[in-house]
């Protein structure tokens, strides 16, 4: 676990987007990169979740973040598109994207992989971020530093027996954090990955049912490596990959 403590304002007048804000991880993550200064834009599928982390957000007089109600299942690249529009003609630029959302998929042996379902995983875990990040990164360009996060897994980089999709699609993150990491060597833009590990959430209750989740981490407690990378802190570090935990 990264021992690092962010100052109060690291995230001062910086505008960040993040995806799946509405529960989880991206949840925490939103909550604690306003709470450093940030304007945030909460990306997600279920509205009402989305506006209660906005609430909490106003409510403790954080800069006032923004939502955008996208289910990446569907989401075509116009749609990405007219999205990057908006926030660039809203804020001028966008310094930081939290690449968060996934989906789990099922679990089970590889000769009963669904395929119907393998291409939702790779649609939600990987396509839509291949689109998410090719229309922003114009307006990540124009920020005097940026720095693009990747959600990964431990299945994403050690294989394991029964993951399946969800597994491929971790690999694929690593694959494209590392790709666009070299593109952007020597650029304003910095291209990371983290591994959350085991945190208590409702997509790790449904991967573990019989864990008791109390014995794990909180979303709140893994936050520091997020900030870590969000923050100026880092602006040097590119293509690398993390462990929150
Ligand atoms: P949760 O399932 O708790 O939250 C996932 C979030 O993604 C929800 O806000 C959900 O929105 C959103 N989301 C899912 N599908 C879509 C979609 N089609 N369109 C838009 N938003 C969508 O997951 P976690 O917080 O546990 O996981 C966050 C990240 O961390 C994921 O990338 C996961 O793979 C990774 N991870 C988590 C670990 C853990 O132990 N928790 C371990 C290793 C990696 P909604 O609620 O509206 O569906």
């Amino acid at each position: 676990m990264l021992e690092y403590q962010a100052a109060k304002d690291l995230l001062q007048g910086k505008t960040i987007l993040v995806t799946g804000a509405g529960a989880g991880i991206g949840r925490a993550a939103a909550i604690e990169f306003a709470k450093h200064g940030a304007t945030v834009i909460l990306l997600g599928k279920t509205v009402k979740k989305l506006e209660a982390v906005y609430d909490v957000i106003e409510q403790a007089g954080y800069p006032t973040p923004a939502i955008v109600p996208l289910d990446l299942k569907g989401a075509t690249e116009q749609n990405y598109r007219d999205m990057a529009e908006t926030i660039g003609e809203q804020f001028g630029h966008l310094d930081g994207l939290l690449h968060n959302a996934s989906l789990l998929g099922a679990l089970g042996p590889f000769e009963h992989i669904d395929i119907p379902s393998l291409e939702d995983v790779l649609k939600v875990n990987v396509t839509s971020q291949v689109m998410l990040t090719k229309a922003l990164l114009p307006i990540m360009r124009q920020a005097p530093s940026a720095s693009i996060i990747f959600t990964s897994s431990s299945v994403g980089r050690q294989g394991r027996a029964y993951w399946g999709p969800y597994a491929f699609s971790k690999f694929a993150t690593e694959g494209m954090m590392q790709v666009l990491a070299h593109e952007c060597d020597g650029t304003s833009v910095r291209v990371n990955s983290i591994n959350p590990g085991a945190t208590r959430t409702e997509m790790r209750a449904k991967a573990y049912p019989a864990e008791n989740p109390l014995d794990l981490k909180t979303a709140e407690e893994i936050m520091p490596t997020y900030l870590y990378l969000m923050g100026q802190d880092s602006s040097d570090i590119n293509g690398q990959q993390f462990n929150a935990q």
